[in-house]
């Protein structure tokens, strides 16, 4: 069989479209469903890289901007020591003290205060506007420990401007080391604002600032409540802490949203800066994609998968219908047995078995006696019941699965018998005699006995001197039925053995041999 036709071949059986039109869409269904997660993926690499970058822009103008103002705070500690400040004007002082960073858009006070905590020097008014700082975290810090550095305080409302911000102050010292005061500069919480209202992001994502002790100086989208209040206990922000810089997910306490944060230490600052996207809002655009994608393949699958079904519903009735044929083609109408095609075909197949395995093989041809006068006395359809009487009976005496009865004529019927001698064979014929002598016709009046067979044997032992082709079988039982006919019908007769030579030609033999 060419290579083609032999790949080609299953294409022609019903499992096969069936199986291609099932597993195709399973596959299709499996790769869609593989891309729609390297999609998803993508989708959060892209929220995380965006994250970070976001991150990165605001810690640098945080710090930068905090540096500036610690800048300005240094620089007044500094100058404070410079020798004969006590004996200028106060305009002159302080105009010394204080740099420009004083007057900068979210810069609400910068005051020096004294060891009691009142303001001193006022970076925005002379004489110093009146106000008293001993109570706040920060001054009380400074004055308890001299190696604080900057602090920055949690959020307060200004005692000198009523607004939002945040303090950072450094210590001051006197000359001999000991408190003498700080100097403070307020920063409004609207730089923060300000800063966070710039980035676009979905309702439910957020960005935060808090102290290093938990507490929230700004959100965005701004919500008083938030304001100052302390989270360090929450699963977030102990992951804040884990890492100067990181990201993860986590559902947070404020809402129970789940975000995924990505955090920063801001510079070397005690505040921690975190973008904070929803899941919900990362997957959505993926979401709404998978959707329409998912659908779109689950509908041509299941198309598919429906059209396959039917088109191998349609081969599997083409194939019954063809087997059903097949099966007709190879049976006779009248008496149901197999006929001639399938005896030549079971022949051809059971002679060559013979040949390769040397097993013997016998063929009877039972033709009916004086068949033509039944119909011409009892009709055509009669004659008809007869055959199948007849049918039935030869059916009735084999009993082997492999012994093959066929209709080959009008009334003549074929035997074929694997692996059966002469003796066997005639068994068979024998009983063929008896059962047939039993067959009877009540409606037509015909009784047991009317009706008999002749019948021409033949068995042989395929050993390569006999024949073993059909052709010759047939023909040689046709000449022993052919013999019964002539001997007075109702009996059977054997072909003379092939492998012994005839009588006539011994004597002819000799006879040469003789002159
Ligand atoms: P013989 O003993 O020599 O075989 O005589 P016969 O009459 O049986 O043989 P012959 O070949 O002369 O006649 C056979 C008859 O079988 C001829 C035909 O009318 C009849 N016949 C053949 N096929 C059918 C059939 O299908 N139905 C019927 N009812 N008769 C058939
Ligand atoms: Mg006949
Ligand atoms: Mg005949």
């Amino acid at each position: 069989m060419p290579l083609l036709q032999r790949w080609t071949r299953p294409l022609r059986y019903a499992r096969t479209w069936i199986a291609l039109g099932v597993l195709a869409p399973v596959g299709m269904l499996a790769a869609s469903g593989v891309m729609l997660l390297d999609l998803r993926q993508d989708a959060w690499d892209k929220a995380e890289q965006t994250s970070k970058n976001l991150v990165q822009v605001l810690e640098r103008d945080i710090a930068r901007n905090i540096e500036m103002y610690d800048l300005s705070l240094r620089g007044v500690v500094d100058n404070l020591k410079a020798p004969g400040l006590g004996q200028v004007s106060p305009e002159l002082r302080q105009l010394v003290l204080f740099d420009r960073a004083a007057t900068a858009h979210d810069m609400g006070v910068m005051v020096v205060t004294d060891e009691s905590g009142d303001s001193i020097i006022d970076a925005s008014a002379v004489p110093a506007r009146k106000v008293n700082y001993a109570d706040r975290a920060y001054f009380q810090a400074h004055k308890a420990r001299a190696d604080l550095g900057l602090v920055i305080s949690r959020p307060l409302v200004s005692r000198l401007l009523g607004s939002r911000m945040i303090a950072l102050s450094r210590r001051i010292n006197k000359p001999d080391g000991s408190f003498g005061g700080v100097v403070l500069g307020t920063l409004n919480l609207s730089y923060f604002t300000r800063l966070f209202d710039q980035i676009g992001l979905g309702p439910d994502s957020a960005i935060n600032l808090y102290l290093r002790d938990g507490t929230r100086i700004m959100r965005h989208p701004y919500a008083e409540a938030d304001i100052g209040v302390n989270i360090a206990s929450a699963a977030t922000f102990r992951g804040f802490l884990r890492e100067r810089s990181g990201s993860f997910v986590e559902t947070s306490v404020r809402d129970g949203i789940e975000r995924h944060y990505t955090f920063t230490q801001v510079g070397d600052l005690p505040l921690i800066l975190n973008v904070a996207l929803s899941a919900r809002e990362i997957g959505e655009e993926w979401r709404s994609k998978a959707i329409v994608i998912g659908s779109i393949v689950s509908l041509l699958c299941g198309v598919t998968i429906v059209l396959s079904l039917l088109f191998g519903r349609e081969l599997r009735r083409r194939e019954e219908i063809q087997a059903e044929l097949e099966r007709m083609s190879l049976t006779d109408a009248l008496t149901r047995l197999p006929n001639r095609r399938a005896f030549e075909a079971a022949g051809v197949r059971l002679c060559g078995d013979a040949r390769r395995t040397g097993k013997p093989l016998a063929l009877l041809i039972v033709d009916a006696d004086h068949f033509k006068r039944f119909n011409d006395r009892y009709g055509h359809q009669v004659g008809d019941e007869v055959l199948r009487g007849l049918a039935r009976c030869l059916s009735a005496s084999v009993h082997r699965p492999h012994d093959l009865v066929s209709r080959v004529g009008g009334e003549e019927f074929a035997i074929l018998l694997p692996d059966t001698d002469q003796a066997g064979a005639l068994r068979i014929a024998g009983k063929i005699h008896a059962e047939v002598s039993t067959l009877a016709i009540g409606s037509a009046g015909i009784g047991a006995g009317a009706v008999t067979v002749s019948i021409g044997l033949i068995a042989v032992m395929p050993n390569g001197t006999e024949p073993a082709e059909l052709t010759d079988l047939y023909r040689l039982a046709d000449e022993a039925l052919y013999a019964a006919k002539m001997g007075g019908r109702n009996q059977t007769r054997c072909a003379p053995r092939q492998d012994a030579p005839a009588p006539l030609l011994q004597r002819l033999l000799r006879v040469m041999e003789a002159s």
